[in-house]
């Protein structure tokens, strides 16, 4: 398919410009060989918006000898020259919010306000990075002679972003390997390639050099099987399910390649009889509901304790029945489409699994038009459901009650996903004992919002290697040498 002129996305932003629907290469934007393209839809109209460019193995392979070549002189400058071009690039996404929020609810459907939030998360990550690469953690040692401690970019970054959070998953790698003082070549979603292109248009504008990130979309598997088989690159940072996760991180073996690996989770919420009540209801309805609970640390197993479930259930139906589904440009709109109808067929399989074994709708339970479905809750599920034991990935909350404390923490790790886990309690025994107790990458205690620029993201099990955020994130993209100096 060759490349149409037409974009409605720009119909909807003031600054035209941020709508690119060529690839980023070495500073240039570029058609796929043979102008090959991928057509995107709006998940809440079904209406295509534009077209992607349908990259390959030639494409991946330029991008990667791309960032090969800016390596020497970008790892080189200094932290600070680097520091106010990132600087310089988050104010202008911050600049450019209500246009980049507007693409990505075009393009992935959330309500518009979330997406703003996303936009003003991204940039932090920008902010974040720049400041802390600018106080390296000097180690040495006395002994033997002068012996010390290096660390510089490791290189080549090979990214892979899935499409749930458009911008903020590109941040969360772009902005400490870059600040670190690597270069990468990014495989955006073939789902929301505009949000990526739009980073990618305000990067230049802020004095990215040509080269420093180039953003391409096309055939998952040819890119992949690319950035993970080209010895110029040196990490590979992929944010995706555990199934991709697994096949590319075999791929990675064949050459040791190391990897940062975001994958997904199956988040326990456990509501114990003496949490504050009504603020365990309000997180459930915003930890299950983001983004159509669409996240990878949606709460996804409800525990609630025995004595209050049925009072917790009547609450949490009621408040499940009040959010508006919609399309997210639509301010009253709380719950956007599915990303996709197979997203949506399968959630609708899940319900009716879960019904078959028993499960009971509490609320909702429906589809709609093409990608849109009810928030629901469903009673009476069993932990063994297919539906307790996948990843949901969208709006249902799953409601099982518990008598104990050990009963319900092994039923929490009873799962081979360890990303994010949520306990309310207000007994500070408990929290410390769950802390330890719980098998999961990140704990909130009576919170439910976990991510930010400084704090440590990621997964123990299945849920994936290493972390996004905080220091340890920065660490990821630098290589650590030994000196001794006789
Ligand atoms: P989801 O099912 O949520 O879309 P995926 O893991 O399939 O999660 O997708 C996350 C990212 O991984 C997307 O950018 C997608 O295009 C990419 N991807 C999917 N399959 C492969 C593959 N075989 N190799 C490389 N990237 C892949």
């Amino acid at each position: 398919m060759h490349i149409p002129q037409s974009n409605c996305l720009r119909e909807h932003v003031n600054n035209t410009d941020l709508v690119r629907d060529r690839w980023m290469l070495g500073g240039r934007w570029v058609e796929a060989h043979g102008g090959e393209v991928i057509a995107v839809e709006n998940p809440a109209t079904g209406a295509v918006i534009g077209y992607t460019p349908r990259c390959g193995s030639m494409e991946a392979e330029a991008a990667i000898e791309a960032a090969l070549v800016a390596l020497p002189l970008w790892r080189s400058e200094t932290a600070e020259r680097r520091a106010v071009i990132l600087g310089r690039w988050q104010g202008l996404i911050r600049d450019s919010a209500d246009d980049l929020a507007r693409i990505i609810t075009l393009e992935q459907g959330k309500p518009l306000a979330e997406a703003h939030e996303e936009v003003l998360s991204a940039a932090s990550y920008f902010d974040w990075f720049a400041e802390e690469a600018r106080r390296p953690k000097l180690k040495h040692t006395a002994s033997p002679g002068l012996t010390f401690v290096r660390q510089r970019a490791i290189g080549v970054i090979a990214a892979i972003t899935p499409w749930n959070f458009p911008s903020a998953m590109i941040a969360r790698k772009a902005a400490p390997a870059l600040a670190a003082g690597c270069t990468m070549v990014l495989k955006a979603s073939e789902y929301t390639p505009f949000s990526a292109f739009a980073l990618g248009a305000l990067a230049e504008r802020a004095g990215l050099p040509p080269g420093v990130l180039n953003i391409l979309t096309g055939d998952a598997d040819d890119i992949g099987q690319v950035f993970t088989g080209n010895p110029a690159v040196a990490k590979l940072s992929f944010t995706g399910s555990i199934r991709t996760g697994q096949l590319l991180l075999q791929q990675c073996a064949a050459s040791l390649k190391p990897s940062v690996m975001e994958l997904g989770g199956n988040a326990p919420f456990i509501v114990f009889a003496d949490a504050h009540f009504d603020a365990a209801v309000d997180a459930l309805i915003a930890r299950k509901f983001r983004n159509g609970g669409q996240t990878c640390v949606s709460a996804n197993r409800v525990f609630v304790h025995s004595s209050i479930y049925d009072l917790f259930a009547f609450q949490v139906i009621a408040k499940a029945n009040s959010l508006s589904v919609g399309n997210g440009l639509d301010p009253e709109v709380k719950i956007g489409p599915t990303i996709s109808r197979s997203a949506a067929d399968r959630l609708q399989e899940l319900v009716a699994d879960a019904v078959d074994h028993g499960a009971k709708i509490l609320a909702g339970g429906s589809r709609r038009a093409a990608c849109f479905f009810d928030p629901t809750v469903l009673g009476n599920v069993k932990p063994s459901m297919r539906i307790a034991t996948e990843e949901v990935f969208g709006p249902i909350a799953l409601l099982l009650p518990f008598e104990t404390e050990s009963e319900v923490v092994s039923l929490a790790n009873d799962t081979c996903s360890g990303l994010a886990g949520y306990a309310f309690t207000s007994s500070l025994q408990r929290a410390f004992r769950l802390s330890d107790d719980l098998d999961f990458g990140m704990i909130g205690i009576n919170a439910h919002s976990l991510s930010s620029p400084a704090a440590p993201f990621g997964g123990m099990k299945a849920s994936g290697l290493g972390r996004e955020g905080g220091r340890c994130g920065l660490e990821e993209f630098l290589s650590t040498k030994t000196i001794a100096i006789e």
